[in-house]
């Protein structure tokens, strides 16, 4: 038999420049898929319409392209998809692996405030998932939700983080579907990383806690039609400024863009800065892309936060 090609996908969303953190999570999903001989696959993730702008996507692409990050097929926008996700959502739904929940606004603020003052945590408690919809009122606005585990727990084998385990009772059933009908952020990266047979999911560790509840939609749809395996996560630490709190503006981390034009940094300058922002190659200085290729694998990304120092980077 032989092995399953890899295939990686970097997934901006598109509401501000291709940042240092954006940059190296797109060189990981590059590298990796290049050692492995995969594929490597960009998804523009323009599903906020008052937040994505079409001069941010041009800067991304500018930006990955001035890194030297190709890819094997032109770019998916996640906007357009929007037909495929509610495809799934109502093949969830149809086979009783999500329900339609027909709580108002106020309902769910009045189940929160109550949480609040139980000082429970605040998430939806699932009012919905075994209520016959016919007793909601003709022609109610309702949500589709997704059936999660309660019992038990779910664990994941992080390429990077190692084991991770939550109890599925955190886990909320959550909205796939809103009232008006558009599918939220957690499903449409799911369908759309089944859709282009992403293999490894290669992202900041900020998505930790979402793998918990992308993993589920897998399974349903395992279940239901078979085919929906899920992928190999690898959740790579942020990057911290060189005093140690998250990144930000005031630590000098703009777009890629201000490196090439503003600090006059060579692309291969901040390719090798980046690689060595979280992955350890030992004690060699400057290594060149085709030995990064040679050598790059998740095992040698750190689990730690790296540290972003601008003055290294302005020295290169
Ligand atoms: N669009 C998300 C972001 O820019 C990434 C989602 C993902 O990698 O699954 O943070």
């Amino acid at each position: 038999a032989t092995a399953q090609q890899v295939v990686t996908r970097f997934a901006p969303s598109p509401t501000g420049f291709l940042h240092i953190g954006g940059a190296r999570t797109a060189l990981f999903n590059w590298l990796f898929a290049r050692h492995h001989g995969g594929r490597t696959l960009l998804r523009i993730e323009d599903t906020d319409a008052k937040r994505s702008t079409q001069e941010a996507i041009d800067k991304i692409l500018e930006g990955l392209d001035w890194l030297g990050l190709d890819y094997d097929e032109p770019p998916v926008y996640q906007s357009q998809r929007a037909g495929r996700h509610r495809e799934v959502a109502l093949t969830l739904l149809e086979a009783g692996h999500a329900y339609k929940c027909f709580a108002t606004p106020e309902d769910l603020e009045a189940m929160r405030a109550e949480q609040r003052a139980a000082k429970q945590p605040m998430r939806y408690d699932g009012r919905w998932r075994d209520r016959d919809p016919a007793e909601a009122p003709e022609g109610a606005p309702y949500t589709v939700r997704l059936k999660t585990p309660t019992e038990g727990e779910t664990a994941i084998d992080d390429a990077v983080q190692g084991r991770v385990t939550v109890r599925n009772a955190e886990i909320d059933d959550y909205i796939l579907l809103r009232a008006d009908g558009t599918p939220t952020y957690m499903l449409a990266v799911v369908v759309d990383d089944h859709d282009m047979g992403v293999t490894h999911v290669i992202r900041g560790d900020d998505h930790l806690n979402n793998a918990f509840r992308q993993l589920p939609i897998y399974h349903s749809m395992d279940a239901i039609e078979g085919g929906w395996p899920q992928p190999v996560y690898a959740h790579v630490p942020l990057i911290h400024g060189a005093d140690g709190a998250k990144l930000s503006k005031r630590h000098g981390a703009v777009g890629v863009e201000a490196y090439r034009d503003e600090e006059g940094v060579l692309p291969e300058a901040l390719f090798n800065y980046l690689l060595r922002l979280g992955w350890g190659h030992g004690d060699r200085e400057e290594i060149t892309r085709d030995e990064a290729v040679e050598l790059f694998d998740l095992d040698g990304v750190g689990k730690s936060a790296s540290r972003f120092d601008i003055k290294k980077l302005q020295n290169l």
